[in-house]
């Protein structure tokens, strides 16, 4: 595959996106001109005519800040000059409908997707009150010390290493995987990298130095050897050097997880210290071994790998270490859902230390780029918490979960669901003919949240009839809510006007 810039694609993309813009397919419209801004060579003329035409698009859905933002850069690159007027009108019209339409704010998730209690000292993205203990029954695993409730956002973790897919490249930033609304900057360098802001593109630039020039095969080969190459690139990234980085493993063979590091940091060695520290913790991360259909490939992209250095000890190094991070990839990493499209995953080494159950405590959403952990029913202090893998129980019978689970993660599941044979959604026991569960899913916000608070509280007083009918139609309700919450910051972004 061909990485470099060229203005003939960057041309055809940015017609192609004219074509989508003409029929109010916005979202297409600008996966295009992203996809021509990535093409086109820096300060070329077609690169200020894709940010223009991007500008346009922001204008329609009025998003004026990305607006102006666009057309500011569009000038500053060499927009032709007889053009230019058009471009300044529309500068001038957005100044004065921004003061118009202020976009509130209050439709923010992250306004509600907060910690509920206070956070772990140490580890600052999950509560006080959450301890890793390990057991010859249950391995690695998290209890609570304090009596959780439904509704309760207990982490709300950032993926350490993380990996953009192909279909998200123009839509996503390389390094944080968020969109912005697809308001991206394209790398100087490739035709397939983007981010959202210039900081993003100095962090990524960090492993992105290393993928940016090696011929990666994007099309042809599957992600998971996409995201391996660029674990081991995160990986040099934090150290520069291959042999630091080999130094620093040799010297911390010990196995440990987050609990033993403090996670927080308030300087810039700070930053570099909690980034070692969540190196190590993720390195000590249980794997499984490399599927044997994997074996060829690997070894060609391990071939591919260590052609970065020609020093034998580094090469060494760089072939084990690249297995390792293949068998962590393989047991550890998590989609990450956008729009319920997947554009990347991740491995995030708080939420490897769940265990799973087919009738889980807790659920495991994704919002730009993060994973949030949110309690489904109260959990009694000193009880474990548990995710789904799977299926859980509401549609999968005893049978089917068993099968399942033993397939994909070779353990046979004894939760509480299948040591007591759970009955289905359909046969669960009816307790309670008065509760009304909603099936509406086009709301404001403000009635998402009522519904969903009312939903705990009755979960939270009733729970000892768990597994009852109610109960579970209301879980299943709030972790449709839970969607719609994600869902109502980005429905701009359905922007096809067309339906
Ligand atoms: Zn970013
Ligand atoms: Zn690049
Ligand atoms: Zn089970």
């Amino acid at each position: 595959m061909n990485t470099k810039k060229n203005n003939l694609y960057a041309n055809k993309y940015r017609l192609i996106g004219n074509e989508f813009y003409k029929s109010s397919k916005y979202f297409e419209a600008l996966r295009f001109y992203n996809k021509s801004l990535c093409h086109a060579t820096p300060m070329s003329e077609e690169f200020a005519l894709s940010l223009a035409n991007r500008s346009a698009v922001y204008f329609e859905i009025e998003e004026y800040d990305a607006c102006m933002e666009n057309i500011k850069m569009a000038i500053d690159f060499g927009y032709p000059i007889d053009k230019v007027k058009k471009l300044h009108e529309r500068y001038d019209r957005c100044a004065e409908l921004i003061e118009c339409f202020k976009k509130n704010s209050e439709n923010d998730p992250w306004n509600f997707f907060r910690l509920s209690y206070p956070a772990n000292q140490q580890i600052p993205y999950i509560i006080d009150g959450i301890e890793l203990k390990e057991s010859k029954k249950y391995g690695r695993h998290l209890i609570t010390t304090r009596q959780l409730n439904a509704g309760d956002i207990i982490a709300i973790e950032k993926p350490f290493y993380k990996f953009i897919m192909n279909n998200s490249r123009f839509t996503h930033c390389a390094n944080c995987l968020k969109s912005e609304k697809l308001n991206l900057l394209p790398c100087h360098k490739c035709n397939y990298t983007m981010y959202c802001s210039k900081q993003c593109m100095s962090i990524g630039h960090r492993f992105h130095q290393y993928e940016c020039d090696i011929d990666m095969k994007i099309d042809q080969d599957s992600c998971i050897f996409q995201m391996c190459h660029r674990v081991v690139f995160e990986a040099l990234g934090i150290f520069g050097k291959i042999g630091k980085l080999k130094a620093f493993l040799e010297a911390n063979s010990k196995p440990r997880t987050i609990f033993d590091h403090v996670m927080s940091c308030t300087s810039s060695r700070g930053d570099k210290e909690k980034e070692k520290n969540l190196l190590l913790a993720t390195h000590f991360l249980q794997r499984n071994p490399i599927q044997s259909q994997l074996e060829e490939p690997m070894e060609k992209h391990c071939q591919l790998m260590m052609s970065i250095t020609d020093n034998v000890d580094n090469k060494k190094f760089l072939h084990d270490f690249m297995r390792h991070q293949m068998g962590l990839i393989i047991t550890n990493s998590f989609g990450l859902i956008d729009n319920s499209e997947e554009v990347g995953a991740g491995v995030f080494p708080f939420a490897s230390y769940f265990n799973h159950s087919c009738a889980p405590n807790v659920y495991r959403i994704t919002y730009e780029g993060k994973l949030i952990f949110i309690v489904i029913r109260p959990i009694e202090k000193n009880q474990q918490l548990f995710v789904c893998y799977r299926e859980n129980f509401f549609y999968t019978d005893l049978d089917a979960r068993q099968k399942e689970i033993h397939h994909a993660y070779k353990f046979t599941c004894n939760c509480e669901a299948c040591r007591n044979n759970y009955a289905t959604l359909d046969k669960l026991p009816r307790h309670d003919a008065k509760v009304k569960i909603s099936s509406s899913n086009s709301l404001p916000l403000d009635t998402i949240l009522t519904e969903y608070e009312k939903n705990c509280d009755y979960i939270n007083a009733n729970y000892q009839k768990y597994p009852s009918y109610e109960i579970c139609k209301l879980i299943e309700r709030n972790y449709d809510l839970l969607s719609f919450i994600v869902c109502v910051a980005t429905s701009c972004l359905n922007f096809t006007a067309d339906e």
